[in-house]
């Protein structure tokens, strides 16, 4: 017997007619490429995105067709969100800071029919348009006077001229909720960059579990500021989460550094902020320096790579700010875990609610997850034994788009190409990549553990660990370190920082300090280019 319910599809147009309708007035803000402060809502957002709908079928886009944009986070690519998944094509969010060369292999593998970019972006379209086979419009996200002569790119356009047209009435069409609604390529730090192509259903059941109290808990009452890119992995799903909320948007544009999103952050009362552990880095820089204090701001999401426990500590005991580390990954939309404490943990002092903090946290409900050790075997969650972390639910690839790579699922499972531990409560903790992990007299060193003691030097502004090949060893240790600009700290004092924080035998064997480490499209440290850089190192004694 089937229940006796109304049948409707999980639809991205669903959320921004929900948004305009509940939260019409729910403000959207973002930092523009020009350079002001641009304010409109949700109401003038989901009209401009059915103009957007319009707009594609005057270009006669067939159904998934794919659309690419190359654009900051900012109301048009918001209205981008909405207006080419909402009609049924298919956004292709391209990463700005991949190599000219991987953004042509990128477009011309996912068949990218139209490109649309902020103006920032004009020398990289330049360079590629000619070698994008398979775009045919080339749109620029900015207003018809701000459209350069001479471009040298083939009917190029300007948004605003584009949509403005357009009438503001569209019909959403009904399709199934599986069809795809958006891409996203890997960083492809081996091989060719692979892509996840989302669906709508599995687009609106990841913004529903994202937005749930444990997850990012979000509601109207906050103002929301996605400092990770809309350009990679949709923002971890947040446009969708703040429209299903009626949330506050706001949109840092291509200012990143410290100061601008601590300004922006004040100016606009962001209650709630996402981001990389880099950028984080960076505000609390300029923090320090200034003597600053938030006013508004409750809670920050940090995830995409380890969480550095002076970096908590930091939000929290300084500034008062909650932390919710968490884990993701392209292939499952982002979101996976999040570090949200339980009943049981409200009465520990701070040293051990401090501990489970700095764990990735509990799968969100949809996401299941196991470790499996060399043979498969499932290992007990019991906080210790470490393996392979694999997962599955409805917001997990089941492969690549076009089939890339082969089936990548074993059993059903997605490996994620991590190690991890489980707790007894369901909380994990990534040890390291596979690819990471320190090979040392037969055990294992974490790079994370070694690279979150280095970071908690007051002198030290950044810090990555690699292995190191040894004669006796098989690996060892290394730490490349980024001194704070004025801080001074030798080698010998920072091995001997490492006393008593953990055992003899994961202390790195050497220091090497660096002015730089290389950080990839998506703001992670790259560690092949780390080792190619000190390809020449030798380690004292080997
Ligand atoms: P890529 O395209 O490089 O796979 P993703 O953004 O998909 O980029 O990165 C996923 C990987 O990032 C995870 O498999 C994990 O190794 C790492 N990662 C993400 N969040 C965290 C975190 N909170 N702690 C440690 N590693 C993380």
């Amino acid at each position: 017997m089937l229940g006796l319910m109304q049948s409707q599809q999980l639809l991205i147009s669903t959320l921004i007619d929900f948004a305009e309708r509940h939260h019409g007035e729910g403000e959207v803000i973002s930092r523009r490429v020009e350079g002001d402060i641009h304010r409109t809502n949700y109401k003038e957002v989901a009209a401009r995105s059915r103009k957007v709908a319009n707009a594609l079928d005057g270009l006669n886009l067939a159904f998934s067709d794919r659309v690419a944009t190359l654009a900051w986070n900012g109301y048009r690519h918001l209205e981008l969100y909405f207006g080419v998944s909402g009609s049924g094509r298919v956004l292709h969010t391209l990463n700005p800071r991949l190599h000219p060369d991987q953004i042509v292999w990128i477009a011309n593998h996912a068949e990218d029919q139209v490109l649309c970019f902020d103006m920032s972006f004009l020398p990289i379209v330049q360079a590629v348009h000619s070698r994008c086979t398979t775009i045919k419009h080339f749109i620029a996200l900015c207003d018809a006077d701000k459209l350069p002569a001479d471009s040298g790119i083939p009917g190029l356009q300007s948004y605003e001229a584009w949509i403005g047209q357009q009438p503001a009435t569209y019909t959403w069409p009904e399709f199934d909720e599986n069809s795809a609604s958006s891409m996203c390529y890997t960083s492809g730090t081996t091989g060719n960059p692979k892509a996840a192509l989302y669906s709508h259903r599995s687009t609106i059941l990841h913004a529903f579990s994202g937005a749930l109290p444990d997850a990012l808990n979000m509601s109207a009452r906050d103002a929301v500021l996605p400092v990770v890119p809309m350009f990679h992995v949709n923002a971890w799903g947040l446009p969708y989460s703040a429209a299903m909320t009626g949330a506050k948007l706001v949109f840092p544009g291509p200012a990143m550094d410290g100061k601008s999103i601590f300004e922006l952050i004040e100016a606009e009362k962001v209650s709630f902020a996402a981001g990389v552990p880099t950028v984080w880095q960076m505000m609390l820089g300029h923090m320090q320096a200034g003597g600053l204090r938030f006013s508004t701001l409750k809670r920050t999401v940090i995830g995409g790579s380890a969480c550095p426990p002076a970096m908590i500590t930091a939000f929290y005991d300084v500034y008062g700010v909650e932390v919710l580390h968490a884990w993701g990954m392209t292939e499952m939309s982002p979101l996976g875990t999040v570090c949200t404490l339980k009943n049981k943990h409200l009465a520990m002092d701070s040293a051990d609610k401090m501990k489970v903090r700095l764990k990735q946290g509990r799968g969100i409900y949809g996401v299941d997850m196991k470790i499996v050790d060399g043979e498969g075997a499932e290992l007990p969650w019991d906080g210790k034994a470490y393996g392979d972390l694999l997962v599955k639910g409805p917001w997990v690839i089941s492969e690549y788009f076009k089939g890339e790579g082969g089936s990548p699922l074993v059993d059903g499972w997605f490996p994620t190409g991590d190690v991890a531990t489980i707790d007894s409560d369901g909380f994990m903790q990534i040890t390291d990549r596979s690819k990471d992990v320190i090979k040392s007299g037969g055990e294992w060193i974490s790079s994370i553990d070694v690279e979150n003691i280095a970071m908690a030097h007051p002198a030290v502004a950044m810090a990555a660990c690699i292995g190191m090949k040894h004669p006796k060893w098989d690996e060892r240790p290394i730490i490349a370190v980024v001194k704070k600009p004025g801080s001074e700290v030798t080698r010998d004092e920072l091995i001997a920082f490492y006393d008593g924080k953990t055992a003899k035998w994961q202390v790195p064997d050497d220091v090497v300090f660096v002015e730089a480490i290389p950080l990839g499209g998506t703001g992670k440290m790259q560690k092949t280019k780390l080792r190619e850089l000190l390809k020449d190192y030798k380690l004292p004694g080997a």
